[in-house]
């Protein structure tokens, strides 16, 4: 298979994962344990999930490896076993995906902050995106994303570790928050225009957003790093539309078809990866490769 950068780049759309969380708390994920471990532990049922989305039409089988940096596995004290929980993750999905599939691995948030905000060193950072980076390529990644994130720094830091230490596609998200009269911005204030500008000196070869808003939203994020990044791979990954709390629990109420009816304006707008992130579902997956190959036939 030719890399995922290398057809993107001949201006074919990538249809990526749904949420992956949610899957798991169906299937007995308790809450407070490590989601990650499940790799190890439950290998069946992540690769059923997987397969659920293979299924769906999904060109990149995303792998339960988010939170597997060594700081956020040392929460459970699974620490020392970062290598072994990320390269399962990765060969899992590269059972799943075959040669007609590309694995893409996710790396999250540490939860911790650098310094000044922090006690942690970007060197710190930087060893552990690099470990959990390598792992993941080890277990057959050909693409990695890191997502949700929501510190520049610490994106910068990711970004530079996977680009350095590995062959794989590396993708840069962050996550922004609706501010109103289409401004978008992070809790820490950094606006689409400001990540473009800091992230693309680490050489990524795809940025995005995923989270933090729903497609609607989205489209003009994907405009405003357009406009940064004239050239630059983009990707966006939405949520099911904006969370709303019912009796206590988040829920997305977009629907797989009103999800489907924005992949064109995404397109437009300059995503050539287009994912899910929370609320969506295989079947969100499902009408958006629909709607992807409508464009792309067209
Ligand atoms: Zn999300």
């Amino acid at each position: 298979m030719r890399s995922v950068i290398a057809h993107v780049r001949e201006g074919n759309i990538l249809v990526a994962d749904g949420a992956m969380g949610t899957f798991l708390q169906q299937k007995g994920l308790e809450m407070g344990t490590c989601p990650e471990l499940w790799c190890i532990d439950h290998p069946e049922e992540i690769k059923d999930i997987y397969r659920k989305y293979r299924e769906a039409g999904s060109d990149m089988v995303e792998c339960n490896s988010f939170g597997g940096s060594r700081y956020k596995l040392n929460q459970y004290g699974l620490g020392e076993r970062t290598a072994e929980i990320n390269k399962a993750a990765a060969s899992l999905a590269r059972d799943v995906a075959g040669d007609t599939q590309y694995v893409l691995a996710t790396m999250g948030p540490t939860g911790d902050f650098m310094e000044p905000y922090g006690l942690e060193t970007e060197e710190g950072f930087y060893d552990a995106f690099k470990e959990q980076a390598q792992a993941l390529e080890d277990g057959g990644a050909d693409s990695i994303i890191v997502e949700t994130m929501t510190s520049i720094d610490e994106a910068a830091v990711a970004v530079r570790a996977a680009k350095e230490n590995t062959n794989t596609t590396v993708i840069g998200s962050f996550s922004f928050d609706p501010e109103g009269d289409g401004r978008y911005a992070s809790m820490m204030g950094v606006t689409p225009q400001d990540f473009a500008q800091r992230i693309i000196r680490e050489n990524p070869d795809v940025v995005g957003t995923n989270c933090g808003t729903g497609p609607d939203e989205m489209i003009e994020i994907v405009r405003q790093l357009r406009e940064a990044l004239p050239h630059t791979p983009l990707m966006a990954m939405p949520n099911a539309g904006i969370p709303e709390v019912e009796n206590g629990t988040t829920v997305y109420k977009e629907t797989p078809e009103e999800m489907a009816k924005k992949v064109p304006a995404l397109a437009q707008a300059g995503a050539s990866i287009i994912g899910g992130c929370c609320g969506t579902t295989p079947e969100h997956i499902k009408a958006m490769k629909k709607a992807a190959t409508d464009i792309s036939s067209t």
